[in-house]
């Protein structure tokens, strides 16, 4: 068995997780490292980050085994005007409430010493000798999410946060999804747990709504275990180009459909895909297109800035809302495909330096800055 299926209609997470450890034949060594999915920012929403009831179940069940426990995050990507230190990213998750604990460590992983390793799109930047030579075991505790521009954020997509700060952006600049395939042939966990419980579907990974699927999946092979689960929230796994490349690069195998059928009662009915753009009033369009968090925390708050003030930005919201001329808001490294052509009246604003090809390629300026500030965003965009 590869990939093992729990916890629907189950709240004993902790029961669940033994179950599925037995079920894999899955024996953690003495020293665990646990990768949990800490991504949001202040005030986290639900099905955003790792549930903490399931990092309990997890943590109860390693404890028991007699295992030293290592939780590792990374810190946030963040700009001049916006960073989010470690410990806020632990306590917006509950997660400082392991800080101390008998057993457990938290570790900031951008504090580890880092091994450099070219390959083919870009050089990596990675905590290799904690990984070889400090645990014994591996566990990537991923949660069952959307993504706006990957599609879905499962385990593979969870791994991006081993990488160095600068890497994780440069993933984005280079080619998001190849790039997280070519870290899966670098990094390998002995196991991968995910986890719905919640999961959030829409707009993830930052703007969706949480979804209970009380469902949690583990497995060895990454590939198997997202192209499996993919399959269940109604996505045909070979089209998600992470999972596409992985595989190409041997990092796992894709489900197979025999034993795809064996998981049918775990089929999730009417799971909401993500869209590729947010809508802003009536004509306003802003696409993500493989943008970092950075330019997105700008774009967002740009938006919630100018609800919040709607005297002081009247004019741009009276065209959102009234007006006849659509806009479209362009970050990340945008591509031909990245805009529909049916929108063709549209004026374009470009924002971070990822854009700037795109930008140039249609005439227009742009906000040549990676990352750009806050407020220096929301001047341009209403400007
Ligand atoms: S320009 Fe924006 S999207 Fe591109 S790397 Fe910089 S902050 Fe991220």
């Amino acid at each position: 068995v590869t990939v093992a299926i729990a916890a629907r209609n189950n709240n004993e997470y902790g029961v669940t997780i033994e179950n599925l450890f037995s079920e894999l034949g899955f024996k953690p060594g003495r020293r665990v490292f646990v990768k949990p999915n800490l991504c949001g920012r202040e005030p986290v929403l639900p099905g955003e980050n790792t549930s903490i009831e399931v990092m309990d179940a997890l943590l109860s069940v390693l404890l028991l085994l007699g295992c030293e426990v290592t939780i590792g995050h990374g810190e946030l990507l963040g700009s001049f005007d916006q960073q989010t230190p470690f410990s806020e990213t632990l306590k917006a998750s509950r997660f400082d409430k392991y800080l101390g604990m008998s057993g457990v460590r938290v570790l900031n992983l951008d504090e580890l010493p880092r091994t450099v390793v070219k390959t083919a799109e870009m050089t990596f930047h990675l905590p290799l000798e904690f990984l070889k030579n400090q645990i014994d075991s591996y566990i990537n505790l991923a949660k069952i999410k959307t993504h706006m521009e990957t599609t879905v954020s499962l385990s593979l997509k969870n791994q991006m946060g081993l990488p160095s700060k600068a890497d994780r952006v440069a993933m984005h600049k280079i080619n998001l999804e190849m790039c997280i395939a070519r870290l899966a042939t670098l990094c390998r966990p002995d196991l991968s747990i995910l986890e719905g419980c919640p999961a959030m579907e829409g707009d993830g990974p930052h703007h969706g709504s949480a979804r209970n699927l009380n469902l949690i999946v583990a497995g060895d092979d990454m590939v198997e275990l997202d192209s499996s689960v993919a399959c269940l929230l109604g996505y045909e796994a070979e089209q998600i180009k992470h999972l596409l490349f992985s595989a190409e690069l041997d990092v796992g195998k894709f489900i197979e459909t025999e034993t795809l059928e064996k998981l049918e009662e775990f089929k999730v009915v009417g799971f909401l895909h993500a869209n590729k753009a947010f809508r802003f009033g009536r004509t306003v369009t802003a696409y993500p297109t493989y943008s970092c968090s950075r330019c997105i925390c700008a774009v967002q708050h740009a938006g919630r800035s100018i609800r919040r003030h709607p005297l002081k930005h009247g004019r741009f919201l009276l065209k959102a809302l009234l007006g006849t001329e659509r806009t479209a808001v362009v970050f990340g490294r945008a591509d031909k495909a990245s805009i529909p052509i049916a929108d063709e009246n549209r004026r374009l604003i470009c924002i971070g330096s990822c854009a700037k090809v795109y930008a140039e390629s249609h005439g227009v300026d742009c906000l040549d800055k990676c990352p750009p500030g806050l407020d220096e965003a929301l001047r341009y965009i209403t400007k």
